[in-house]
């Protein structure tokens, strides 16, 4: 016997008839004498329909309001989940995310996991009970419905496996494991058995959405066995309900993966926007006036490049944001033109980062300029680099993104035989 937690996304129970087949996947492992929470996340669609709504009602609205609403598509999925494990004869209870407690902090829309108590749920197990829990969503310090950030239930559901010392937390989706890239983007894409934490993390942060980054970083820190499968596999195939080795992903820590490759996979990140500060003062100090102000509304610089100017005096800043930001970063800006003492902003959308990523990377040389010449035989102009010990990403044209991950997903040797 285990404990498990199932998480299965939006389009795993886009209609009832999806529901039903969750249900049948929920069924056989009850039957294997499991004890089993499950997450469910809203409908396919819905919380883009429900964020939707809130910004038709008022595009400068309160978060705490806007948490009460988009999270109401996770309570809809509990229920009808919990009614259709009734109805199949399973003793099954559906759970809010105030009803276990989920303790967030007060960051509504953003917000953080501080605490579960997994006793309520741990007790129910003992009686039998299936625990079905509303994902995405929790109770802030001020006693008011939170949401962890869009795709937040992949966090609810490893921290409720964390809370309950799960032996495992299947995540269930709409692909069948985790790719060397994207599938929907790469048809050579391949499934790889096994993911180590750091890679998953920066796969994650760097735009492969299929696990929410925090759901990583909770794994990594609980050391909770994760594993990425699907849940349009017939939940009665042979191994489907292996315990060990279910098909699927295992996000595990690096010395379990026998075979490293150099290169693991590519992520990439549309939607990125460019600003450059030209004729700054280079002085010390100048960083600081820039970047300041931006973190202090929110704006998530990424990529930095300084120019060395000429004559020593001058100097122009370029830096990435993503695209939503873009507004907010450049009257952030200009509000603190005086301070900051720039001659122009330039401001450029419709930019991507395709991102290399690779523990192996650590003790091998020459990985980027691999990537450099590739591109540059495609004719893709580079317009900015960042590199870490186990990623290197590389800013370039929108337009260019589909062809520059195809092209770096055969130059590092990733494409299906
Ligand atoms: P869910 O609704 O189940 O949470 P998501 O849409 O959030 O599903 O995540 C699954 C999607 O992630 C896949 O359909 C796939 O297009 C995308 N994806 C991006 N990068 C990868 C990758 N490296 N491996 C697998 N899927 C990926
Ligand atoms: N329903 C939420 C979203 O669409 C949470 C999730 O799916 O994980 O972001
Ligand atoms: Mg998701």
């Amino acid at each position: 016997m285990a404990r498990i937690v199932m998480k299965f996304g939006g389009t795993s129970v886009a209609n009832i008839e999806r529901i039903k087949n969750v249900a049948r996947h929920v069924k056989r492992e009850v039957d294997a004498g499991n004890e089993v929470a499950v997450v469910v996340s809203a409908m396919a669609g819905k919380t883009n329909e429900l964020v939707g709504w809130t910004r038709e009602a008022s595009p400068m609205h309160d978060a705490r309001e806007y948490d009460v609403v988009v999270a109401s598509g996770e309570q809809v999925t509990a229920g009808l989940l919990a009614i259709v494990l009734q109805s199949m004869g399973i003793n099954a209870r559906s759970w809010l995310g105030w009803q276990i407690p989920i303790e967030t902090d007060n960051a509504h829309g953003a917000a953080r996991i501080t605490k579960i108590d997994g006793s309520q749920l741990i007790q129910r197990f003992k009686e039998g009970q299936v625990a079905v829990i509303a994902g995405f969503q929790g109770i802030g310090p001020d006693k008011r419905i939170t949401t962890l950030g869009r795709g937040g239930s992949d966090t609810s559901a490893v921290a409720v496996a964390a809370a309950v010392k799960a032996d495992r937390c299947d995540i269930y989706t709409d692909v069948d494991g985790v790719y060397t890239t994207d599938p929907r983007i790469d048809p050579k894409a391949r499934r790889l058995p096994k993911v180590a934490f750091e890679e998953m993390l920066e796969m994650a942060s760097l735009g492969a959405k299929v696990l929410q980054v925090r759901s990583v970083e909770l794994a990594m820190v609980h050391k909770v066995r994760t594993f990425v499968r699907s849940s349009f596999e017939d939940p009665d195939a042979p191994g489907m309900g292996d315990p060990i080795n279910p098909p699927g992903t295992l996000i595990c820590d690096e010395d379990e993966i026998v075979e490293q490759q150099v290169v693991t996979g590519i992520a990439f990140a549309k939607e990125e926007a460019q600003i450059s500060l030209r004729r700054l003062a280079d002085r010390p100090g100048i960083s600081a006036a820039i970047f300041g102000p931006l973190a202090e509304e929110h704006v998530n610089v990424d990529m930095i490049v300084q120019n060395i100017s000429e004559d020593g005096s001058k100097t122009d800043m370029t830096f990435t944001v993503p695209a939503t930001d873009i507004d907010k970063a450049v009257a952030t800006l200009e509000a603190n033109k005086k301070e900051i003492g720039f001659d122009v902003i330039q401001s450029e959308t419709d930019l991507a980062k395709v991102s290399i990523i690779g523990i192996g990377m650590r003790s091998h040389a020459g990985v980027a300029a691999t990537a450099f010449k590739a591109l540059a035989e495609k004719g893709i102009n580079i317009r900015a680099i960042t590199t870490s010990e186990i990623k290197i990403s590389i800013l370039i044209d929108n337009a260019y993104t589909e062809l520059a991950v195809r092209t770096l997903h055969t130059v590092y040797g990733l494409d299906k035989g």
